[in-house]
């Protein structure tokens, strides 16, 4: 089963998919923790996108796709995968179309978390995990660039009837099973 989750930062993306990974057995992908994975241990795409990540803009759909590609090629992600932070733009989710017609594995469901801006920032600032994006300019700045770059891609999967819609809102169990009930 593969599954996209989708939703702006702070509705909880990264708290729902080791919920869906422990229930249903498969792999978990977040590009946001590959990223800073990287620039934790200092490796050249971790250098090369560290400025990026800090002001809360888009590493570029070339360098995004080409490590999916890479990534999803290992075993692990043989008998499926929760997609947590990616395609996000368009252009990513068209690029992820042909990768998976090449694996003969397609996408079973996009799960879009709703949770009103408020909320969503109020969670990111609480959340206190210290991320350098995490400071009030950087929140307004993803929620803009998720406005205008990647609402789209919701669109996108409404086109092929894969979108859920799924209240973010409420206890962390509450949320995991109306994603349960929509699978
Ligand atoms: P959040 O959902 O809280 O914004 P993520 O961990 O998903 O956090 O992403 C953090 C940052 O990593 C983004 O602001 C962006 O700079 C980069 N990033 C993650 N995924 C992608 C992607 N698919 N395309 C482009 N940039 C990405």
């Amino acid at each position: 089963m593969n599954i996209i989750l989708f939703g702006p930062p702070g509705a909880g993306k990264g708290t729902q998919a080791e919920y869906i990974i422990h229930h249903f057995g498969i792999a978990h992908l977040s590009t946001g923790n590959m990223f800073r994975e990287a620039i934790h241990n200092k490796t050249p795409l971790g250098i090369k996108v560290k400025t990026i990540l800090d002001s809360g803009e888009l590493v570029s759909d070339e360098i995004v796709v080409g490590l999916v590609k890479e990534e999803t090629s290992k075993s692990v992600y043989n008998n499926g995968c929760v997609f947590d932070g990616f395609p996000r733009t368009v252009s990513q989710a068209q690029s992820f179309d042909r990768m998976l017609a090449e694996k003969n594995t397609p996408i079973d469901a996009l799960i879009s978390l709703v949770v009103p801006e408020e909320e969503l920032i109020k969670r990111i600032l609480s959340r206190g995990q210290g991320r350098p994006d995490d400071t009030k300019k950087g929140i307004k700045n993803r929620l803009s660039v998720y406005q205008n770059e990647t609402e789209p891609v919701l669109n996108y999967y409404k086109k092929k009837g894969l979108v859920k819609i799924i209240d973010g809102t409420g206890s962390v169990e509450s949320i995991f099973n109306r994603i349960k009930k929509a699978l």
